[in-house]
């Protein structure tokens, strides 16, 4: 009666994740992609931006860092044509191995749209219309754009920074969360003139606030321009120049404008209507524990349900769906403790309670933290500190935040999250011997309670 066990809308992490895993349970499966196999984290988010990171970390480690060391080193520049074409061909080799897997694991692929046209039925853009027993739809999200910003289409998003046949001498990035953060450090360190402008008082709302103080002055020190309590009303063409109007009334004049204002569930048009399929008001699929929506044959994960908008918990919803529906296992996504890290300059590792919410959810919490500078700084001017922070729940000693801006901060969390998932306390951490001389021994040598109460700038 139906062609396909599991039709899977959206070819990126939690879609291919799901498929490939059913799959392997035995069941026949297709999977639709309007653009290219791999989504957002492969495509134009985590693994191009991470090329770009690594991109900017070079100039300053070449001009300031290694000449403390004794290194000369003469005039350098970026040829942005050549970085810009290396990450497209590692773009374009990852999504290629995608697509072979998918054929490997014998999914169906369809390139080309698919929209819901009914509890069990998919329409393609050909035409075609396809029955399967589930559906998954694994859509993600896009770019939000604020409709009263006059001009907005003429600001790029992240989607579009990868592919700038010029690198802009100066750009505005409006948002203060993770791709405003990231993109901000990243550009300076190319080479590029920023201004970020931010409608709150500390970027990266909802972190621990220490990590939101720290990369707030960090982005500071690194001669960003960082516009507080700002929105942009207007953007205009001038002759060789974009005009930003602020509603205070300032006005920028800039290379280009970026918006890293959050993203949508890319839910619009995808035919849930025809199927019933609840949706919140922002578009977001409701699911329940196993990703199941209102429908009992379609399900959903990853960034269209907005739970947590990571690529690694939409490959865990993914493989937990496939365990549930096709291999008989029944496995409800836990979506505590997950670790996580905004790739600023230096980095932020957080895993956990920030201290404002286990403050609120516990009452007593114990605070041990440190601000150090790095060894590897120690000949050079550059004032870069770590951070590092454990905030600990007073009854019963669990770590249950840890809290990281520094090198490898990233690095050094994933193997913190394991401790933190499993609720180790600090005595635990303590009786950890530590590796020396390292930054991340600090996290089992903290010994002293923090007292003082530091508040935002
Ligand atoms: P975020 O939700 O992180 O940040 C959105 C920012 O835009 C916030 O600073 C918010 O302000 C501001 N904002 C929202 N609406 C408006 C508005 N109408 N006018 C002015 N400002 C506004 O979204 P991002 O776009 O930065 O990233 C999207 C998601 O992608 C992230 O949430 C994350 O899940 C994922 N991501 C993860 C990365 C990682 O793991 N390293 C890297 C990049 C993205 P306010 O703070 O006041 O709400």
């Amino acid at each position: 009666m139906y062609e396909y066990d599991l039709f899977v809308i959206g070819a990126g992490s939690g879609g291919v994740r799901a498929s490939r895993m059913a799959a392997s349970y035995g069941a026949k499966v297709a999977i639709a992609e309007e653009y290219r196999i791999g989504g957002t984290c492969v495509i134009r988010g985590c693994v191009p931006k991470k090329f770009l990171v690594y991109a900017s970390h070079f100039a300053h480690e070449i001009a300031v860092i290694a000449p403390s060391y004794g290194w000369n080193i003469g005039e350098i520049s970026l040829d942005w044509p050549k970085l810009r074409n290396n990450i497209e061909a590692e773009v374009s080799r990852l999504s290629a191995i995608y697509s072979r897997n998918l054929n490997n694991s014998g999914v169906a692929i369809f390139e080309e749209r698919a929209e819901i046209a009914g509890p069990h039925l998919v329409r393609l853009a050909s035409g075609r219309e396809i029955c399967a027993k589930y559906i998954l739809v694994a859509s993600g999200g896009a770019p939000f754009i604020p409709s009263d910003i006059e001009g907005a289409e003429l600001a790029i998003t992240s989607n579009e920074i990868f592919h700038l046949e010029n690198l802009p001498k100066s750009i505005v990035i409006n948002g203060g969360g993770f791709i405003a953060v990231e993109f901000a450090f990243l550009l300076k360190g190319l080479g590029v003139d920023v201004t970020l402008v931010y409608r709150g008082d500390t970027v990266l709302r909802g972190f621990d606030d220490d990590i939101r103080i720290d990369v707030h002055n960090e982005l500071k020190r690194k001669h960003i321009r960082v516009i507080t309590h700002a929105t942009i009303k207007k953007i205009s063409k001038l002759e060789d120049t974009l005009e930003i109007s602020l509603a205070n009334g300032e006005k920028l004049h800039t290379g280009q404008i970026m918006m890293a204002l959050g993203r949508n569930p890319l839910t619009t048009g995808l035919g849930l209507e025809k199927a019933a399929v609840e949706t919140a008001q922002n578009g977001a699929i409701k699911v329940d524990k196993y990703s199941k929506t209102n429908i009992d044959s379609i399900y959903a994960v990853g960034d269209v349900t907005n739970r947590v908008n990571l690529t690694p918990v939409a490959i865990r919803e993914g493989a937990a769906f496939a365990s549930t529906v096709f291999n008989n296992t029944p496995i409800a996504m836990d979506h505590t403790n997950i670790a996580s890290a905004v790739f600023s300059d230096p980095p932020v590792g957080t895993v956990g309670l920030s201290e404002h919410d286990a403050r609120e959810m516990f009452g007593e919490i114990d605070i041990y933290k440190t601000r150090f500078r790095p060894m590897r700084l120690a000949f050079s001017d550059d004032e870069t500190r770590v951070m590092m922070k454990l905030v600990v729940r007073a009854a019963d000693q669990i770590v249950v935040g840890v809290h990281i801006v520094g090198p490898d901060a990233p690095e050094i969390i994933q193997a913190v999250g394991i401790a933190v998932k499993h609720g180790l306390t600090k005595q635990q951490f303590d009786e950890t011997c530590a590796v020396h001389p390292t930054m991340a021994e600090e996290l089992v040598t903290l010994k002293d309670k923090f007292v003082f109460k530091e508040s935002l700038p």
